[in-house]
């Protein structure tokens, strides 16, 4: 007999909240629906466990579409419900449920419910016009029971001839929503959220022929680490995230005490050097997937990294603002970056040659990690590193000096200088002068390396201070007593209203007439007002007259016409390997060149 039925809750206006709500997220019910189907295995299967009841143990979930009947039905083989458990659970329960969830996302004023667990089998009325529940309890001589409402205010329930135990969810596609009909879109979204699950999910299976499952019950990171091999996690990543770049390395976190975290977290292969990428980092909830990125819970410098994490603790169904500040969460963002740090530490400690390999690709995300997170830091700046003029590798704390005391600070001292290149090419001069100085300097030529230069002078500031190649060449490469009062003159006087200042020093390289020189804080002072688009401060300039060059001594005999053209020669030469000339230096300088041929030729 068919009955008939009022639902409890006022249900009529909770419909619309919830599509305009989840208009762009509506995707989850289908999670939703076979995330239920799948507790329903678990607690047959617990049952059967306990030697409550027998029965059929091939698990499974079957999920077909039908795009004539605009109908998706997603089977399972669980427990079942009787018609006393349909009234309970489904009137009741899943439409209390979805009312609280409305109620809940009130709350939260707008910022989105984390996993929008809670909505459950209510959900799956945002793509529906009509829902038909057959469902048979696994106890013995259980009738079987259809219930179908449209989800607003009313349902009918009454016996079906269902023989299987289990139940079936015809969800009435809506007009609106076809896409939910193709086959293609649901495989997607299987694989998007069912991946894991713990239950063989089959998607249109043909009868009679063996079908592949859509998803993975048994991920590798549920293994213990020891029992995976290299084959294994390269295979599980390019599977997760059909990536056919090998990995640099992983890490397998599993846990149980004093939370349950498992995962895997790869470390990409960096393919662009300019730009970050991100990475993906995908959240599970028991084999469930949850979302993205989620930063919350997983540190945003880690956000580079791939990977999967399944941590059945996370409160998911609470909003974001509220995950921030919950402490669970924060243990597990602490845990996942130690383990991090740790396993760097370990790699650089067992196979140096492997982690300096890997240390292109590793750096900027250890760079960024370490300005974002201080306790990152402190684990792991031992093992921070940079490639020399050589090409050798440094630790960087090894490139400090000793802390400079007050006292030490009064007398003059300074905390020792580190200096480094930003561009090899560019500033190849003083790269040159450098090593023929027998000098070293450091290359610093990611995007990241200007804010974690800085970001290390502040965590050090009595041991280092970075300078760029070209910020101290007076300090790194002069003699003693080089100033030249004479040729000092010379060139004020041939320069003067170029706005660059004249100093004269014997360098240790002859062979360079001049360099240009500008000082570290002036030109972080200029980069940073750019940066800030405030406008362009042009750092202030020193050009610094090697004494040691035989033309620059030649300078003091030669004729006045002659002297005003080499020094504007030499002027040009230093700014050119300093930066690029604009068009009217360009001009200049061609000029100059062609004079002093004509004057050389014809003599
Ligand atoms: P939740 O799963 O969060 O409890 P739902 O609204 O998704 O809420 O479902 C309400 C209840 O309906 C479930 O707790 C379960 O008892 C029952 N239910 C839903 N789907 C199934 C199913 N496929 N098999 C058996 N019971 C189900």
């Amino acid at each position: 007999m068919e009955k008939q039925g009022n639902i409890k809750i006022s249900s009529e206006n909770m419909m619309p909240i919830i599509k305009k709500w989840l208009y762009s997220e509506k995707d989850i019910f289908l999670r939703e629906i076979v995330a239920n189907a799948s507790d329903a295995i678990t607690k047959f299967k617990k049952l059967a466990e306990l030697g409550e009841t027998t029965g059929d143990a091939a698990y499974k979930i079957t999920v077909t579409t039908d795009e004539k009947a605009k109908t998706l039905t997603v089977e399972d083989n669980g427990i079942g419900m009787t018609e006393e458990e349909v009234e309970t659970y489904i009137t009741q329960i899943a439409f209390s449920g979805a009312a609280d969830f409305v109620s809940k996302y009130e709350k939260a004023g707008g910022d989105g419910i984390i996993g929008h667990f809670g909505l459950g089998f209510y959900s799956a009325y945002m793509v529906s016009e009509n829902i038909e529940i057959f469902t048979k309890s696994y106890r013995d001589g259980a009738q079987g029971v259809h219930w179908t409402s449209d989800g607003n205010s009313t349902y009918t329930i009454a016996d079906c001839d269902k023989q299987s135990r289990g139940t079936k969810i015809v969800m009435h596609i809506s007009d609106e929503e076809k896409e939910f009909l193709k086959e293609s879109e649901i495989r997607r979204l299987l694989n998007k959220y069912c991946a894991f699950m713990p239950y063989e999910i089959y998607l249109n299976p043909k009868d009679g022929k063996e079908d592949k499952p859509v998803n993975d019950t048994a991920p590798l990171y549920l293994k213990q680490p020891k029992d995976c091999t290299e084959e294994e996690y390269k295979d599980f990543y390019r599977n997760t995230f059909s990536d056919y770049n090998e990995p640099l390395f992983w890490i397998h976190l599993n846990m149980e005490y004093p939370f349950n975290l498992k995962g895997i977290l790869y470390f990409p292969k960096v393919k662009k050097q300019v730009e970050l990428e991100r990475g993906q980092v995908k959240l599970y909830c028991n084999q469930v997937f949850i979302a993205d990125n989620i930063k919350e819970v997983i540190p945003e410098f880690l956000m580079l990294l791939n990977g999967v994490i399944d941590c059945p603790e996370i409160p998911l169904n609470v909003s974001r603002s509220f995950l921030q500040n919950d402490r669970q969460v924060q243990k597990i963002a602490k845990h996942i970056t130690k383990k991090v740090a740790d396993k760097l530490i370990e790699l650089y400690k067992k196979d140096k040659s492997k982690y300096e390999s890997c240390w292109n690709d590793i750096a900027t995300f250890v760079k960024f990690g370490c300005i974002k997170d201080d306790d990152f830091y402190q684990k792991i700046k031992d093992v921070v590193i940079f490639r020399n003029l050589k090409g050798e590798y440094l630790p960087i704390e090894s490139c400090y000096g000793e802390e400079v005391t007050e006292e030490d600070a009064k007398a003059g001292k300074e905390p020792q200088s580190v200096y480094y290149v930003s561009d090899e090419k560019k500033q190849s001069q003083y790269v040159k002068m450098f090593l023929s100085a027998g000098l070293d300097a450091l290359v610093c030529d990611t995007y990241i390396d200007p804010h974690f230069i800085s970001y290390l002078e502040y965590k050090n500031p009595k041991r280092v201070r970075f300078l760029r190649i070209d910020a101290d060449v007076a300090g790194a490469l002069k003699e003693e007593s080089g100033a030249d009062q004479k040729i000092e003159e010379i060139f004020k006087t041939a320069l003067e209203g170029k706005n660059i200042t004249v100093k004269t020093e014997k360098l240790k390289d002859t062979s360079v007439p001049a360099v240009v020189n500008v000082s570290e804080f002036m030109r972080r002072m200029s980069e940073m007002n750019s940066f800030y688009q405030m406008g362009d401060s042009p750092a202030d300039m020193t050009i610094i007259v090697n004494t040691a060059n035989p033309a620059v001594q030649a300078l003091k005999s030669a004729v006045a016409e002659a002297r005003n053209v080499a020094v504007m020669q030499i002027y040009f030469l230093a700014l050119m390997n300093y930066r690029r000339l604009d068009s009217e230096e360009t001009t200049s300088f061609t000029a100059g060149a062609v004079e002093l041929l004509e004057k050389y030729l014809q003599k």
